[in-house]
């Protein structure tokens, strides 16, 4: 049994990482300041003995501290996610992201516990260079657009867990989550699936940003959770940094007609500005792919479920829960 500490634990990806690890027998402690996760996330998670949750914040060092002394591995999850939450709150964004990792690596370096660091495919910019690669470079914008504070901020949090990884020899993994679905996702700031299909239930409209022709790959949380822990047990995942997505791409507009079909052929699509449905000068990327090459030779992962199965089981989800 090895004891897993998650901060972000009451998160989306956070709570389905829980439950997997508690299914595999480990023992997990969380740690999330509720500021984005939920108490609803982790009902489930509450009365097993496997798993302690703590509601507090990463500057909390004393807390930390001890949390991070009681665990064999740090997964590091808690960050400000999302672009419309950073491009609302950009302080709040850089200070969570850069000051929390900082702490977390910091306490982890003087306890020598692996660490495992949450980052993102927002990291690659506005990089053309298709599909993205590890090793391939980061494209970012000015520093007058917003954000791009969130790209830059988790680029310093890879920075740093890397510079500790080279300079103290503390294992770390960076894992790059490109764009994750599933059950209890929140559309709140910003994320599309969830929102498109909470529109489509209330009977519209459906709000395509832009012309609706960027494309994303849409990866259930089952499969990227799945990658995390087998890169948490592989000692050669030690140092490396690893894109976590599915390459399955669909356009944005072809993601609402997909809702459509299966909630409610009625339902209309309205077409908004960038700059009305975030910032003026708002850049959006217009395609992202990963090249999962680099974990699939390391542990063999893929994703399992396709964008169809995906989009059911969010529809589902969010039928059971709706309000
Ligand atoms: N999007 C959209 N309508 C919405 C929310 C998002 O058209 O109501 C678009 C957004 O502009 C982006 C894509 O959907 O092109 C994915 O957005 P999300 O925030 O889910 O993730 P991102 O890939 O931007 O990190």
């Amino acid at each position: 049994m090895t004891r897993y500490f998650i901060t972000g634990g009451a998160g989306f990806i956070g709570s389905h990482l829980s439950e997997l690890l508690i299914r595999e027998g480990h023992f997990v402690e969380s740690l999330d300041d509720l500021s984005t996760g939920t108490v609803r996330n982790i009902e489930q998670l509450r009365n097993s003995e496997k798993y302690r949750h703590v509601t507090a914040s990463l500057c909390d060092e004393a807390l930390l501290a001890e949390c991070i002394d009681r665990a064999d591995v740090v997964i590091h999850l808690a960050a400000a996610v999302g672009v419309m939450l950073v491009v609302e709150s950009p302080v709040r964004t850089i200070e969570t992201n850069v000051t929390g990792t900082e702490i977390v690596l910091r306490h982890s370096s003087k306890k020598r516990k692996k660490v495992m660091i949450a980052s993102t495919s927002e990291v690659y910019g506005k990089s053309t260079d298709l599909p993205f690669r590890e090793d391939g470079d980061l494209v970012i914008g000015p520093t007058t657009h917003g954000r791009w504070s969130y790209a830059c901020s988790k680029a310093l949090d890879e920075f740093l867990a890397l510079a500790h990884f080279h300079e103290k020899k503390l294992p770390v993994v960076v894992t790059r989550f490109f764009n994750t679905v599933g059950p209890r996702q929140t559309g709140r700031y910003g994320m599309v699936v969830p929102r498109f299909v909470r529109q489509a239930l209330s009977g519209g409209p459906i709000t395509v940003f832009g012309d609706g022709g960027q494309s994303r790959c849409f990866c259930d949380v089952s499969d990227v959770v799945r990658a995390v822990y087998q890169l948490s047990t592989n000692e050669k995942a030690v140092g490396g940094v690893f894109n976590l997505g599915s390459t399955e791409e669909v356009t944005i507009l072809g993601l609402a007609q997909r809702i459509i079909a299966k909630v409610d052929p009625k339902v209309q699509i309205e077409y908004v500005p960038y700059d009305k449905a975030y910032e003026a000068g708002f850049e959006d990327m217009r395609k992202r792919v990963p090249s999962t090459d680099k974990i699939r030779n390391l542990i063999g992962w893929k994703p399992t479920k396709t964008l169809d199965e995906i989009l059911d089981r969010v529809i589902a989800y969010e039928r059971n829960h709706e309000g």
